[in-house]
């Protein structure tokens, strides 16, 4: 039945039912003639009720059924054209963006390449080569990153071990910016999460490199980890340059970066590893002041 196209299915369902109200007159009016010798009017008025009420019935089911079947796949298919659209639109715009760091090698190998070229001009070139060519990398392996930002398997997470590690992996450029590292994890229970380990070292890093570059002349970022209800919150607090609220809007979309060298994808990661977890990041902000990111999973 379910195989049959919607019309089939009508008319095999219209015919059942067709085929079971007869059945059940048939007998009735045998019963009646049995009983009282004869089928009054008023018997006959409800065989045809009950006949037609029966069929259309059944025509209102199938009929809303089918269209609620149809809803819903024309619905999945919008959900899949919507997904392959923007990732085309990304992939148009990664390779776009590629392009520009390209086009500046290109001209400077060009230039390096005469003869006029001062012997002094040519480290200083070099060096903007290899800018330009790591900027590239690091839009590629986010770009990656995102394509692979589906979770992975979960296990049972000590939260408290990993963030210890992501502060030794992001530590370094921590103390290139002046920033102190301060991590408070206030639990009555053992800080377990039911995770993918990977995807939320990803993001954490991510959005601790955000505060700890938005804090140029040094400052304090605090990871709180705690607990509300059913839910896992980490927050983390930087004293930074801040964001307005126009700002704050525009975090997540691709290749929005305020940064000379930023590549604009790592909080467009991190908001879909934490989409992916059923979770969601909430911002605050103020310019000048700085910035708490809350991200809130839920804890099973
Ligand atoms: P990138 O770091 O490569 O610029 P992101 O997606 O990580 O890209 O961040 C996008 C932008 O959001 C940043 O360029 C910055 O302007 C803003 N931003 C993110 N986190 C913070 C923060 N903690 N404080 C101030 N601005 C931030
Ligand atoms: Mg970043």
């Amino acid at each position: 039945f379910p195989g049959l196209i919607r019309k089939r299915k009508m008319v095999t369902g219209m015919f059942l039912i067709f085929i079971a109200c007869t059945i059940f007159i048939i007998f009735s009016i045998f019963n009646e003639i049995k009983i009282n010798n004869g089928i009054s009017d008023i018997i006959t008025q409800f065989f045809i009720s009950y006949a037609v009420i029966n069929l259309f019935t059944m025509w209102l089911s199938l009929y809303l059924i089918e269209a609620m079947i149809e809803r819903k796949k024309l619905k999945e298919e919008m959900n899949r054209s919507e997904k392959m659209r923007i990732i085309g639109e990304l992939a148009a715009s990664v390779a776009h963006e590629i392009r520009n760091p390209l086009t500046v090698v290109h001209g400077f190998m060009q230039l390096l390449g005469s003869d006029k070229i001062q012997e002094s001009k040519k480290e200083e070139y070099l060096q903007i080569m290899m800018a330009e060519l790591n900027r590239a990398q690091s839009i590629i392996t986010d770009y990656l990153s995102l394509a692979k930002s589906e979770i992975g398997t979960r296990e049972q997470v000590n939260m408290e071990q990993l963030i210890q590690q992501i502060v030794t992996i992001v530590s370094p450029l921590a103390l290139l910016n002046g920033v102190e590292i301060r991590c408070s994890i206030s639990m009555t229970e053992l800080p377990y999460l039911h995770t993918d380990p990977e995807k939320i070292k990803q993001c954490l890093i991510n959005i601790m490199k955000n505060g700890i570059e938005a804090m140029t002349n040094g400052g304090i970022l605090q990871v709180n980890v705690h607990k509300r209800s059913d839910d896992f919150i980490i927050d983390i607090i930087d004293t930074g340059i801040g964001m307005t609220s126009e700002e704050i809007k525009q975090l997540g979309m691709p290749f929005y970066s305020t940064k000379e060298k930023g590549t604009g994808l790592g909080t467009m990661v991190c908001y879909s590893i934490i989409r992916g977890l059923n979770g969601k990041i909430e911002v605050t902000s103020q310019k000048g002041k700085g910035t708490c990111f809350s991200i809130i999973i839920p804890a099973c």
